[in-house]
């Protein structure tokens, strides 16, 4: 797997940043969170809704997720809607849920945060902060991510180069926050059949050049919930540090992303299946050791 040797070949003709350049930090960024640790030797799995819709559907959803194997729970109060007439987002009751869900099942707990303006209600309720695809590129957001305390799960833009997504996590390094986790969640092709083109090359890229944690998310990389698995076993295979995969109670009822949700007892199957690729390269699932379901 050592693939040094091959260090006098240039990767890029671009020069990494700075702070996210492992040259600067030759070990790996190990991010703490609620006792589940990212960038460690072991697979991390955050699961949960795309959106939050209500209380019940939050709770029943982090309970089988939880059950199943997976560390950290998401689920999005402030959604990115292509479209302005779809489901929005609970917003700060949407958090309460989350934090209700994260704390009777003792995950923590992940949501997307659109605006500067959010900023501080989000942080009142979450342990990990989202940046989303479409808000890579905010520098106001990212600035301000970077003064805040709490670690940044950092998606790559849809139609950004792995230089611009390096950039662009430069901004919130150069605010002071060095607890990012940068996520590959597939970008635009030519390719239609697949909502987004999943870019895996990206992760032994980003893990080569940079300090951070990388994880990947096949649910939106795909927008196919049957490919969901395929994709997400390869990530693993690929290096990654761990996944973030989408699973309501009821994909067909969801209120968004239902056609890349998978059922719970999928997600079960999953987590079994990625338990046997980390194996398979050395590494096992974070739960394995601290807390077996
Ligand atoms: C999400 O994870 O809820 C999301 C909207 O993803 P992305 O920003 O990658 O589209
Ligand atoms: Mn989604």
């Amino acid at each position: 797997m050592d693939s040094n040797h091959y260090n006098d070949f240039s990767l890029t003709d671009w020069s990494v940043p700075s702070r996210v350049d492992r040259k600067s930090k030759p070990d790996a960024t190990q991010i703490n969170i609620g006792g589940v640790c990212i960038g460690g030797p072991d697979v991390v799995i955050i699961a949960g809704p795309c959106a939050i819709e209500n209380r019940e559907q939050l709770a029943e959803t982090a309970r089988h997720v939880h059950k199943a194997g997976a560390n950290i729970l998401r689920g999005g109060a402030f959604k990115p809607r292509t479209s302005p007439y779809s489901f929005q987002g609970l917003g700060e009751e949407g958090l309460k849920y989350l934090k209700e869900a994260g704390e009777e099942t003792g995950m923590p707990v992940v949501t997307e945060v659109m605006d500067t303006r959010q900023m501080e209600l989000v942080c009142k309720y979450t342990d990990i902060i989202q940046i989303g695809s479409r808000n890579m590129h905010n520098y106001p957001l990212l600035k301000e991510a970077g003064k805040c305390t709490k670690p940044v799960l950092f998606k790559r833009g849809m139609m950004a180069t792995v230089e611009e997504f390096l950039l662009a996590a430069e901004y919130i390094l150069c605010e002071g926050n060095q607890n990012i986790i940068l996520c590959e969640r597939g970008i635009r092709t030519f390719e239609s059949s697949t909502r987004f083109t999943l870019d895996l090359s990206a992760v032994p890229l980003l893990k080569r050049l940079t300090h951070l944690p990388v994880i990947v998310d096949p649910s939106h990389g795909t927008g196919l919930s049957w490919m969901v698995p395929a994709m997400a076993k390869a990530a693993i295979a690929a290096g990654a540090d761990g996944v973030m995969v989408e699973v309501h109670i009821k994909p067909m009822d969801a209120l968004s992303d239902g056609r890349q949700s998978l059922y719970p007892e999928d997600f079960v199957q999953l987590v079994t299946a990625i338990d046997k690729v980390a194996k398979a390269t050395g590494r096992e699932l974070f739960h394995a050791k601290s807390s077996p379901a």
